[in-house]
């Protein structure tokens, strides 16, 4: 999507406070952004409602990391919005499980039923039958051959004479035969939508009773696809939906749109050519892309699991009072490091992993060590108050955490450095009250 999006994410992912105002910004650029992805307009205009409703609540309110909590609540629908839990293929307990694909000529049928059989043997341990039914060109036949070929995979054709539910009948009775598991039956497609493709494909699917109905869509028809999806859905009463090209310059709208509008699941999504270039269509996966936030979410969880609010709260008060001391200091890092290893939370910030160099980045852990030591080796008095710290104590500490005057001296620094820049935010934060939410 676009990076006006991005950007004002970026923007309120940071914010203590949202106000009313953050959030209608943050709602616009959403909806320019669905609009310009070419999301259907009534579904952009629900889901805008949704966020609205939810970010102007109760629990971005109350919440300590209110800018965060928005991020989520868009992710959230946004996940929501394309089918929320993953869905997975079915799978029938009188094998063999009967796929059918259908869609528009050069949606990726063909393509996409050889990349579902390798995917079903690689992912899920299954033996598939190909089954050719495109009987109007015999470039068709001999494409799913190829395919079969490459995959050393059995293809179930009878020629070009012969109806294609007679066909897929044949084949079922050959894949019981055989001990297939699965049966994908590769069908005809037209430019458009139209009665006599229609019914062949309603006919193919009476005498078979297929256990699923992929509709094939190329994404990169945007919009168009979300029509193509109501109309085959209507004769067809499609069972999930393959988005294909999403490799391509998509702008991946019609992802966000299908579901809502045909009440189908995306099943699987096409990206690329070759046949280990299918995928199985992960809701929240896909959002979290649309979003450009990395696993941004999963640290916010990660975070909102391991800091305690009314702790934090108090630190905050703490900062403002200006009696922040070395034990809130321990506290703090010992907070931090029930999040995980440093570099992990590292690699789960957006942008990060893109930094020149950020990969060989090695936080030393053992530094972190050793400022607890000497934090530790200070008395009660000298964490309350550093500014007792004169040559002897630092000595003293040094000696008793294993570290040196150097070390001991440079914590000292960074303390008060750390004190001065607490002061600074909480004028300013000072100088911005009055500006919260109001309702
Ligand atoms: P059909 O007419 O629906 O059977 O479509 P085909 O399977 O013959 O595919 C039409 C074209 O789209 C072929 O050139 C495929 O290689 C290409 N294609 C199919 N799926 C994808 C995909 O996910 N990504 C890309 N880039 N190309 C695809
Ligand atoms: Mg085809």
């Amino acid at each position: 999507l676009s990076n006006r999006l991005q950007e004002t994410i970026k923007k309120i992912t940071g914010k203590g406070k949202v106000s009313e105002q953050d959030v209608k910004t943050m709602a616009r650029e959403v909806r320019l952004a669905l609009l310009e992805a070419d999301v259907n307009f009534k579904v952009v205009r629900s889901f805008i409602n949704d966020i609205k409703e939810r970010a102007i609540g109760q629990e971005v309110m109350e919440s300590l990391t209110p800018g965060q909590q928005v991020i989520k609540i868009v992710q959230e629908e946004l996940t929501n919005l394309m089918g929320g839990e993953q869905s997975k293929i079915a799978v029938s307990d009188r094998p063999p499980t009967v796929i059918m694909m259908s869609g528009l000529q050069g949606a990726g049928k063909t393509t996409t039923t050889g990349k579902l059989a390798n995917l079903l043997r690689k992912q899920y341990n299954k033996s598939p039958l190909l089954v050719a039914c495109d009987i109007y060109r015999p470039a068709a036949i001999k494409q799913l051959q190829t395919l079969g070929k490459q995959l050393d995979m059995p293809v179930f054709e009878m020629g070009t004479d012969v109806s294609p539910v007679e066909i897929s009948k044949k084949a079922i009775e050959y894949a019981k035969q055989e001990h297939h598991d699965y049966v994908l039956i590769d069908t005809a497609g037209r430019l458009h939508v139209d009665d006599t493709l229609m019914q062949e494909l309603e006919d193919v699917k009476a005498e078979v009773k297929p256990d699923e109905i992929f509709l094939v869509v190329d994404a990169m028809t945007g919009q168009d696809a979300v029509n193509v999806a109501e109309s085959f859905n209507e004769h067809l009463d499609i069972t999930g939906v393959v988005l294909t090209k999403l490799d391509g310059d998509t702008r991946g709208g019609a992802a966000l749109s299908i579901k809502a509008v045909t009440d189908t699941p995306i099943k699987f999504i096409g990206m690329g050519e070759k046949l280990d270039e299918l995928e199985e269509f992960h809701p929240e996966r896909m959002a979290s892309r649309i979003l450009g936030m990395g696993d941004v979410l999963t640290l916010i969880e990660k975070a909102q699991a391991n800091i305690d609010e009314k702790q934090a709260k108090e630190l905050e008060e703490k900062m403002r009072t200006m009696s922040f001391t070395f034990d809130d200091f321990l506290e703090q890092m010992s907070q931090v490091k029930q999040m995980g290893p440093l570099e992990d939370l590292l690699a789960m910030i957006p942008g990060a992993n893109k930094m020149k160099g950020m990969k060989n980045v090695q936080f030393d852990e053992k530094q972190l060590i050793s400022v607890e030591a000497i934090i530790q080796s200070m008395t009660k008095a000298e964490r309350q108050d550093p500014s007792l710290m004169n040559a002897s104590r630092k000595k003293r500490i040094a000696k008793g955490s294993g570290t040196n005057v150097s070390q001991v001296n440079r914590l000292l620094k960074q303390f008060n450095e750390m004190k001065k820049m607490m002061k600074q935010m909480t004028n300013m934060q000072k100088g911005k009250k009055g500006k919260g939410f109001q309702l």
